[in-house]
């Protein structure tokens, strides 16, 4: 069978048909059928491959190969056999619209920025793009408005095979030199371009696109997008999720960004009162410790790195001891403990110590006046070896 000729490109709403088997090979995983013509779409162009069932054999990937169409099956088909073969109708419809859905996006830019589609990407729940050249996010809005205007116009998705004169009359954009036979598919007065997808008949059939994102990329535009059923797919989920955030920011739907922003503030306003409090107490331990030590060592339930070094910088001024050791535990419990720790010294030289007391507590950490960072071993482990290094 020639390129181009098969059933999915005669028709590409053929769901279900018959087939006589040609070939059925094993492979590594499974087998290697070729049919005497099909209406699975073999990966290309960016449109992934169609998925469904030859007689009862699941059809896992399509490819085309040495200018037939293989399918690759879970279990063998007899050779000679005509069987019933039906697609994954709602994928493939999906990748339709989608796949459309990209022309007109490509089209409507391209047309007032006279930017190029320079990447193309079908992903299993969205669409990628990339324009060549800058959008601000008001421009994208425009380009999105512009495009669901054409879905609604209704506009027909032609599909032809023009030479080269009929090809430069139509406005066409290519991005590689092509030669021989070329498929064009060609939305009129909006995008026509080298296609060998499958697509729908008129634009209204994408039903809706929505834009996702847009970013800054390699100069130009990377643009994400939905179409058709995935963008009511996509709405249900966002919709549930702002329903969640709803329900946990007591806003109303559409004011979640505000109702996050009221739950931020009041964050900052615990971390800063818990900081008052936290130096307050450090402040009040600091007052009992008893006088004249060589080495104070301080356990301490759930501190934070910041907070070991607020407590340590609190301490030193004290005059109680010559080395301050707090520390609080980190994850886990008993041998398998590991504690954050801070160390400081108005008098003693902390590198050579610390250094040993890393290597013997398979610790890690460094600084300068205050010492910070963990040791893997448990508490009386840590304290014997910190009594014995600086007692
Ligand atoms: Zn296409």
């Amino acid at each position: 069978m020639s390129e181009m000729n098969e059933l999915y490109y005669k028709d590409p709403y053929v769901r279900a048909f018959d087939a006589t088997v040609l070939a059925c090979d094993e492979t590594k995983d499974g087998f290697a059928v070729v049919l005497d013509d099909t209406a699975f779409y073999p990966e290309g162009g960016g449109q992934p491959a169609d998925t469904g069932r030859i007689g009862e054999a699941i059809v896992r990937d399509v490819r085309r190969k040495d200018g037939s169409v293989v399918h690759y099956t879970d279990r063998a088909v007899t050779v000679g056999e005509q069987v019933r073969c039906e697609l994954d109708w709602g994928m493939r419809y999906d990748n339709m619209q989608n796949h459309t859905g990209e022309h007109v996006l490509t089209g409507v830019i391209r047309r007032a920025f006279g930017y190029d589609n320079v990447g193309f990407h079908m992903y299993p729940d969205r669409i990628g793009i990339d324009m060549s050249g800058e959008l601000s996010d008001e421009d994208v809005r425009a380009m999105e408005r512009a495009a669901n205007d054409v879905i609604q116009a209704d506009l027909p998705v032609e599909i032809g095979f023009p030479d080269e004169a009929q090809r430069a009359a139509m406005g066409f954009r290519q991005k590689k030199e092509l030669t021989g036979l070329i498929r064009v598919v060609n939305i009129p007065g909006v995008d026509c371009c080298a296609c060998c997808g499958t697509h729908v008949k008129t634009t209204r059939e994408i039903g809706i696109l929505k834009v996702l994102s847009s970013m800054r990329h390699r100069g130009g535009t990377r643009i994400e997008f939905v179409c058709g059923e995935r963008a009511l797919r996509d709405y249900a989920i966002k919709c549930e999720q702002i329903q969640q955030v709803s329900r946990q920011t007591s806003s109303k739907p559409n004011e979640v960004a505000a109702g996050v922003e009221r739950l931020a503030r009041q964050l900052a306003l615990i971390e800063e009162a818990k900081g008052d409090w936290s130096r307050k107490y450090f402040a009040l331990r600091a007052a009992t410790l008893p006088s004249g030590q060589r080495l104070c060592i301080l356990f301490e339930d759930s501190l934070t790195p910041f907070e070991l070094k607020q407590f340590a910088m609190q301490l030193m001024p004290s005059g109680k001891a010559e080395v301050y050791a707090v520390l609080s535990a980190k994850t886990g419990e008993g041998d398998s403990a590991e504690y954050a720790y801070a160390i400081a010294s108005p008098t003693v030289a902390l590198r050579d110590p610390i250094r040993e007391l890393n290597r013997v507590l398979n610790g890690r950490g460094g600084g300068r006046d205050i010492v910070q960072g963990t040791f893997a071993a448990d508490e009386a482990t840590v304290r014997r070896t910190l009594l014995a290094t600086f007692g």
